[in-house]
């Protein structure tokens, strides 16, 4: 799998449309400082689901969509796509082409998309949660986060170790099962009273 495009359209200071090529090898992104080198980084975390505008160094998710500047009025919509070329499967039973976008309105609304229909978040971030490129895995390593992975609790790192192993999505899917095993075995539980109440 490779990410062969990312369009940023209002997101941070990216407020024209502006599309990212990436061939096959290293790409590296060069610019003078504050020229929106990390917005970049934090336009592919934002595609892939981060939920945590601190993270994005905002303050609420709003903070992504462009906020003006002297020349120019504030945009009431910040949209990022991402397209990977997916001919070796690697991620499963998705097409050859893969595109994910995400949008985000200044009224609150937002929405994904995966290859151009409407998805959940749960949808985009299951897709990628084993693929090594999470929203937490090691793909992106911010300024700080070497730190904070060596600081970190051993819970927390074996919680890394499970999303790089491919372990993470099923022990999420688990903890949702065993929720609705629960919660079947109390509605058992209700059935059984007002039988019980009947007799
Ligand atoms: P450095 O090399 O110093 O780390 P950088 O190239 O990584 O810098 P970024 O931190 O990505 O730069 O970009 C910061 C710029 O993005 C700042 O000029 C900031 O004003 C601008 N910016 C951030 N959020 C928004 C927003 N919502 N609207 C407009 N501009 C924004």
């Amino acid at each position: 799998m490779q990410l062969k495009s990312l369009t940023l359209n209002g997101f941070k200071s990216f407020a024209d449309k502006t599309t990212i090529e990436f061939n096959h090898g290293l790409t590296g992104i060069v610019g003078p400082n504050g020229s929106g080198k990390s917005n970049i980084t934090e336009a592919i975390r934002w595609a892939l689901g981060e939920q945590s505008a601190k993270s994005l160094r905002g303050e609420r998710m709003g903070d992504v969509i462009f906020a003006g500047t002297a020349a120019r009025p504030p945009l009431s919509r910040a949209e990022v796509t991402m397209v990977f070329d997916n001919t070796d499967q690697y991620l499963r039973d998705s097409p050859a082409e893969v595109t994910v976008t995400r949008r985000l309105f200044r009224d609150g609304e937002s929405d994904f998309l995966l290859n151009g229909k409407t998805v959940r978040l749960r949808d985009v971030i299951e897709l990628f949660m084993d693929s090594g490129l999470g929203r937490d895995s090691f793909a992106f390593i911010s300024q700080g986060r070497v730190e904070a992975i060596f600081n970190s609790k051993p819970e927390d790192r074996r919680g890394i170790f499970e999303e790089a192993a491919g372990v993470l999505k099923y022990k999420q899917q688990k903890v949702r099962a065993q929720a609705q095993l629960q919660e079947t075995s109390d509605n058992l539980s209700r059935v059984h009273d007002i039988v019980h109440e009947l007799e």
